[in-house]
């Protein structure tokens, strides 16, 4: 009746020197290692069974890495565990904790945690970061959250949180909403329940999703469009991240509605919070104009998080009607 700890490597474990010649940090330290390097972790209540899974950079997961540890956390909650904790790169994680937040069916919390400063620098942060997370996910007041994000003594909830620096150890937050909760003198304080969403019904398979490539495009100043071209030919869906509340330039328009009546084409901002409007503005190019042209309305999913869904949705056979309502859910 332990805490499952998953290692994915990320800089919270990159204590190695790479044989490159470059000289730079490569994940090397082993899940025992690691949990050997946190004070207070044997003072936690409940004992830590640790597995070792893919020791790489988060820049190298991939969506069936991802489904095989949700599946892998799964059989451990069936078998017992209280709680889940998983270590890996932070650049990634706030697309990996949304993925792993859609499946996860379990009341049992799923905590997903990392490091800014790898365990060779002066003030690594990966131990408390590590110690918070597996507080966390052995307190009954994390249950029934789904999957969470702790770092730097902060609870985020994985639908609303980001990575919002490049090297602060205060990296994650969460814009739209702020924290949920804080781990305070080493108690587990939850201070707002997000609302529980039915789990994702059915896991799409590796060959599906290989199948299944969603593009995320960042709509620019004076974007003339031209990498859009053919790409409704080599790409399922896409996710265009507009300026501002959904907006594009006016010939950009009927190019994104074109794709619209080929493939799923979702509306975010590229703003990094807030949400898409629907009804405000009326000029070509506009949040109205695009809707009409048959885009989804992404809400408040910022652009990672709808190419997550997307990509989730279309590899497990969803039709338009279904997409529009799992977007207008989740959005
Ligand atoms: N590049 C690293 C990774 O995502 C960064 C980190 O772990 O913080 O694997």
């Amino acid at each position: 009746m332990g805490v499952s700890l998953f290692t994915l490597g990320g800089t919270i474990a990159m204590a190695g020197r790479s044989g490159d010649g470059s000289g730079g940090v490569v994940a090397r330290l082993t899940g025992a290692e690691l949990t050997a390097a946190v004070p207070g972790l044997d003072g936690l209540g409940v004992p830590l069974d640790v597995r070792d899974t893919h020791a790489v950079p988060s820049a190298h997961l991939t969506f069936p890495q991802v489904i095989d540890v949700v599946d892998a956390a799964s059989r451990a909650v069936a078998d017992g565990a209280v709680g889940v904790v998983v270590t890996q790169g932070t650049d990634t994680l706030e697309e990996t904790a949304f993925l792993v937040d859609l499946l996860w069916s379990h009341k049992a919390p799923f905590v997903l945690t990392g490091a800014m400063r790898n365990p060779t620098l002066a003030g690594a942060d990966g131990p408390a970061n590590l110690l918070a997370a597996a507080r966390v996910a052995a307190s009954p007041p994390a249950h029934g959250l789904g999957a969470l994000v702790v770092f730097n003594d902060e609870i985020h909830a994985a639908r609303w949180v980001r990575k919002t620096h490049a090297t602060s150890t205060a990296t994650f937050a969460s814009p739209n909403t702020g924290p949920i909760g804080h781990v305070i003198e080493g108690r587990v304080r939850v201070l707002a329940r997000p609302p529980r969403r039915e789990p994702w019904p059915a896991r799409p398979g590796a060959a599906r999703l290989d199948a299944t490539r969603v593009a995320l495009y960042t709509v620019t100043l004076d974007d003339d469009g031209v990498l859009l071209d053919g790409l409704a030919e080599t790409h399922q869906g896409l996710v265009v991240a507009g300026f501002g509340v959904g907006h594009v330039p006016g010939e950009l328009a009927p190019v994104l509605g074109a794709l619209a009546e080929r493939i799923p084409v979702a509306l975010t901002s590229r703003t990094g919070s807030g949400s898409v409007l629907r009804n405000t503005y009326g000029a070509a190019g506009s949040e109205a104009d695009l809707r009409r042209r048959g885009l989804i309305d992404g809400g408040l999913l910022d652009p990672y998080k709808a190419r997550v869904l997307l990509r989730l949705l279309l590899a497990t056979g969803a039709g338009r009607e279904d997409i529009a309502a799992a977007f207008a859910e989740h959005g």
